[in-house]
């Protein structure tokens, strides 16, 4: 299959590829467009064709369910039941980075929404993104679009349509490309369907925002044994670059375990925040991820830096953690995944690499 690619204005998107991506979608065909947070492979709620493709081009396991990209309030309503305090963060939050889990509508003894979408949960996810091309797209559609994001499943989200090309070039028919994407990291995900709410997922709102919306919500450590995955996404490697990655809160492990990785002839890749690049040997690759106080920018980088250091070709990659603040929290939570919840923490472990 050839994968088309359509350049776009991210602000003002032409209508003619809008309207030949809708008319993939209308066909059963899924497209590549971006969102704020990370490119989205979409498919229209309606067509089990497109939402079966999404699963195959992905190589996603069936029961990981998708988020259901909505335009306006009539189409929330259509495939979820939303009470006061779900319907005051979406005030305050859509068009937005913020997924809510929401109960299922049903319509007598039918759904408002396919299994393929829900994993054959009784709960949906939804949000209403705020890109322009996304919102572009669902109004030429006329339906809700379904879309998780355009990687290879396990593979680091992709923030531009050269990534998204890398993992899916003649899988899908087509990408818009609209630029890189804004905050780089994906939607957080947040279920509201017990009390206190919960995030699932930490992501480009912060758990600060929504605490000053709503009070308390409850936001887990986030390690490798969850007995009961609460998502159905939880349960999978993610983010992964090629090599194997290890990860460091200290800077000084970072550095010891990068010079005895160096001394074993190993070509190392770390991916440090401004501040503390200059610590690390100059034969050791490093990206400068941004400064300490832009959380916005590391945000931003951190897929690309993964992929970045795919192309450079290093044995192993050593990332640094950040403080547990604000966007940080969702930094830290693809960084583990991405390692396999490996962190270095003394010099013995570093030894052991
Ligand atoms: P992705 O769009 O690839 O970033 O993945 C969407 C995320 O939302 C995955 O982690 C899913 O497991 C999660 N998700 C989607 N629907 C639900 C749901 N009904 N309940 C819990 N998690 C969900
Ligand atoms: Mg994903």
């Amino acid at each position: 299959m050839r994968t088309a690619v359509r350049r776009v204005d991210p602000l003002r998107p032409d209508v003619r590829a809008i309207e030949e991506a809708a008319a993939l979608l209308a066909q059963g065909a899924v497209v590549a467009f971006p969102t704020e947070t990370v490119y989205g492979l979409g498919a229209s709620i309606y067509s089990p064709d497109g939402l079966k493709e999404i699963f195959r081009a992905k190589g996603r396991p069936s029961d990981n369910p998708l988020i259901v990209h909505v335009n306006d309030m009539a189409q929330l309503d259509l495939v979820a039941v939303a009470g006061d305090v779900e319907r005051s963060l979406m005030k305050k939050f859509w068009p937005g980075p913020l997924t809510l889990i929401l109960k299922r509508r049903k319509y007598g003894d039918q759904v408002g929404i396919s299994d393929l979408v829900t994993g054959g949960l009784d709960t949906v996810a939804v949000r209403m993104p705020s890109h322009r091309v996304a919102r572009e797209l669902i109004r030429a559609l006329g339906a809700p679009i379904a879309a998780p994001s355009a990687n290879t499943s396990g593979r680091p989200s992709p923030t531009t349509a050269a990534h998204v090309l890398q993992d899916l070039k003649g899988r899908i028919p087509m990408v818009i490309d609209g630029g890189e994407t804004t905050f780089g990291v994906e939607s957080t995900v947040l279920d509201t369907t017990e009390r206190p709410f919960r995030i699932l997922r930490p992501g480009a709102i912060t758990p600060e925002d929504l605490r000053e919306a709503i009070g308390e919500v409850i936001l887990d450590a986030g390690g490798p044994v969850e007995s009961r995955p609460r998502s159905p996404g939880m349960k999978y490697r993610h983010y992964a670059p090629r090599q194997p990655l290890a990860l460091f809160y200290d800077p000084q492990i970072g550095v010891y375990a990068c010079r005895h990785l160096m001394a074993k002839g190993k070509r190392v890749g770390v991916i440090a925040p401004s501040e503390h690049r200059a610590y690390f040997p100059h034969e050791a690759m490093v990206i400068d991820i941004g400064g300490l106080d832009d959380q916005f920018s590391i945000a931003h980088n951190l897929f690309s830096s993964l992929r970045h250091m795919d192309e450079r070709g290093v044995d192993m990659i050593l990332a640094e953690l950040y403080p547990p603040t604000g966007l940080f929290y969702a930094v830290n939570n693809r960084l583990r995944k991405a390692a396999g919840y490996l962190v270095l923490s003394s010099t013995a472990e570093c030894d052991a690499l």
